[in-house]
């Protein structure tokens, strides 16, 4: 685990199932943004800690965001 907590794993939005509710951009605006198709996208995988990214993970009513394999 690094010192800031950031972390190490890489999210990302599956668009395919978005349904652009925006409830991640709203927990972690430092890691999604909503696009001009109003499709979440990750602007920045490293812009919170794994905790929190996890939350909006389990958050999202589509399930659409993962982190990469
Ligand atoms: S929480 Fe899920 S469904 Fe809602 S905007 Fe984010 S990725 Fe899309």
């Amino acid at each position: 685990m690094s010192p800031n907590n950031k972390t190490a794993r890489i999210v990302f939005v599956n668009q395919k199932d978005c349904t652009g509710c925006e409830s991640c951009v709203a927990m972690t605006p430092d890691v999604f943004r909503m696009t001009s198709d109003g499709l979440a996208e990750v602007h920045n995988p490293q812009g919170d800690s794994e905790e929190k990214i996890q939350e909006a993970m389990d958050g999202c009513p589509a399930s659409c965001i993962n982190w990469k394999p």
